[in-house]
This record gives structure tokens, C-alpha cells and sequence, in this order.
């Protein structure tokens, strides 16, 4: 019996230290202690056994017992360590990884030099008017003093859709709509696009201008110089100098060309003011008295002025842009730069 005891020892041993996993351990313990179990077989045995052999066999017995009972539970915690530890190892999330980037625009150029035109006006008290692109003959042309047979028309390269409507080939018209809706006094900024048949390095058939205007008692010349002197001085840094040509603008009288000191070569001369050392910037005036007559305002009491310039033109300035086609040709190596 003894010897049968040590032989169930060294197999019941071998097999909890060979099994490999929790299953397997289960069943060799099941083998072992369970109801038909090898240890369990001796027990029912003991029967059998003289009344000197059974407290001897019977404290083996249950030595054994314990023996395998706690070989079972620190190989099965072993077991169940090695399985954590692996699941760990699997499931790790690897930080290095490189995150994906989120891919983001940025504003047009164009965008940005409209919103900062638009702001800097605005600290003056001009607020933002906009009106269609489609427009009509009296709004682009009549209203501002151009009537059908005025030479002027030659002027603006226009795209007509009907004999009464364009596309608008200025900002212009704006100030027609705005005045006739509100009384004296206004401060308007606006900005929008508009169209000529017009396509070169310096002209597209479609751009953007921005005119601004201001009505009210005594408006004079000089509030005129004081407000594009105060735009161009922050717009393009102070100290450039700025000089105002006389010109001609049907809706005004008198009108002026404004330049600006060349802001790439400081007025030394360079390509692109043409060696004169100047920037035409934009056109402005005080408002004609016949534009105040078409839309019903007092001559006698009131006075104004208005300016117009083209974005691209103060974006290509700003940006040290040479062809104005860029601004259009949606190439985002050109546009990423902005
Ligand atoms: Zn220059």
C-alpha cells in the first residue's frame, strides 16, 4: 500500500507540474481528488486494511491530500499569472504610434485682406454694406453720374446679361442702395466682387474692390485725406509717404488718385512701381452733387466722399504677389503660404 501511495505521489506530481494550462490542471486535479479520483480510490480501499495499517495508511493518506491540494493551487496561480501577464503584453497600447493629423484650411488671401480693410474702417465707425452682383443699369451706371451716352461706360469693360442689367463692374452701386434706404448721416464700408472683360497679369475678369463712403453735414476734402491716410498708415505700416493726384471719376468732384511711397523699394525706384518710386493705392472724391440728386439727398445741406480700391492689387503689395491670376488658380501650394 505504502509503495502504491509514493507511485500515485510522483505521478500526481509529475502531471500538476505538466499541465499547461488552467483546463488541463483542472481536469489532472479532477483525475486526482474528484469522486473517482486515484487519491479517492486509495481511501475507499482503507476498508481493507488491518486496524494497525489504516491510521497509518489513513495519515498518509490525507498528507498526500494536502500535499496535491497545495501543488494544485500555486501552479494554478502560476497558471493564471502567466495568462495576465500574456493578455498584458497583447493588449499593450503602443504610445510612439504617430497620431493622424487633422488636415485644416486657411483663409483666401484675399479673405484676409478684405477682413483686415474691413476692420480697420470699422474702428473709424463704417459699417458693412453688401448688395447683388447682378445689377441694375440705374445702380451701376445712372445713379453715379455715367448715363447711356456718357464716355465714361467705355471706361468699365462690361459684361451685360440684359440692355438694363450687368454684372456689376464696381462696388459702386452700393452706395446708391445704402443711401437711398438711410438719411444722412452714413459711414459705409464695402466690400464685394465684380467683373470686367478684362484678363492680364494685373486684371481678372472677376476681382474684388471695396468702396467706402461717408455723408453728413460739412464733410470736407481734408476729413477725405485724414481717413485714407489714417487706412494706408495701418495698412501698410506708418511712415510711408502719401500723395493725392487729381484725377476723374464721374461720381466725383473733385477726384483724386491716391499713391503711396513705394512700399518695396522705400521710393528709390523699383519694377514694380515702375522706377517711379510710387503705388497708385486707389480713386476717391467728394461725392457730385448729381449722384446726392439721384437719390434725393439735400445738396445744399450735405457733402461726402467715397474711394474705391481693388483688393487684389493691395494683396499682391502686401504679399510681394506679381501675378494677380494667383489669387484664382486654386493651386494650394500658393494658397498654403497665406
Ligand atoms: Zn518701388
Amino acid at each position: 500500500m505504502k509503495e502504491r501511495l509514493r507511485q500515485l505521489q510522483q505521478d500526481a506530481l509529475s502531471a500538476l507540474k505538466q499541465a499547461d494550462d488552467l483546463n488541463v490542471l483542472q481536469n489532472v486535479r479532477v483525475k486526482i481528488l474528484g469522486k473517482k479520483g486515484s487519491l479517492t480510490e486509495v481511501m475507499k480501499g482503507m476498508r481493507d486494511l488491518s486496524a494497525e495499517e489504516r491510521p497509518i495508511i489513513g495519515n498518509l493518506v490525507n498528507t498526500l491530500k494536502d500535499l496535491f491540494e497545495n501543488y494544485f493551487i500555486d501552479r494554478q496561480l502560476e497558471l493564471q499569472q502567466r495568462d495576465v501577464a500574456a493578455r498584458l503584453a497583447n493588449e499593450k497600447i503602443d504610445v510612439t504610434l504617430p497620431g493622424r493629423k487633422t488636415v485644416s484650411g486657411n483663409l483666401h488671401p484675399v479673405t484676409l485682406v478684405t477682413n483686415e480693410v474691413v476692420e480697420i474702417f470699422s474702428r473709424l465707425g463704417f459699417a458693412v454694406a453688401e448688395g447683388p452682383e447682378i445689377e441694375q443699369d440705374f445702380y451701376n451706371f445712372e445713379a453715379l453720374n455715367i448715363p447711356k451716352d456718357h464716355p465714361a461706360r467705355d471706361m468699365q469693360d462690361t459684361f451685360y446679361i440684359k440692355d438694363d442689367q450687368v454684372l456689376r463692374t464696381h462696388t459702386s452701386p452700393v452706395q446708391i442702395r445704402t443711401m437711398l434706404e438711410h438719411k444722412p448721416p452714413v459711414r459705409i464700408i464695402a466690400p464685394g466682387t465684380v467683373y470686367r472683360r478684362d484678363s492680364d497679369i494685373t486684371h481678372s475678369p472677376m476681382f474684388h474692390q471695396v468702396e467706402g463712403f461717408l455723408v453728413d453735414d460739412k464733410v470736407t476734402f481734408g476729413d477725405l485725406k485724414g481717413v485714407l491716410t489714417h487706412f494706408l498708415n495701418e495698412y501698410f505700416g506708418q511712415g510711408h509717404k502719401v500723395r493725392f493726384r487729381p484725377s476723374f471719376f464721374p461720381f466725383t468732384e473733385p477726384s483724386a488718385e491716391v499713391d503711396i511711397e513705394c512700399v518695396i523699394c522705400g521710393g528709390k525706384g523699383c519694377r514694380v512701381c515702375g522706377k517711379t518710386g510710387w503705388l497708385e493705392i486707389l480713386g476717391c472724391g467728394m461725392i457730385d452733387p448729381e449722384v446726392f440728386r439721384s437719390v434725393n439727398y439735400d445738396v445744399e445741406k450735405y457733402s461726402g466722399f467715397a474711394f474705391g480700391m481693388g483688393l487684389e492689387r493691395i494683396a499682391m503689395l502686401k504679399y510681394g504677389v506679381n501675378d494677380l491670376r494667383l489669387f484664382f488658380d486654386n493651386d494650394l501650394r500658393f494658397l498654403k503660404q497665406f
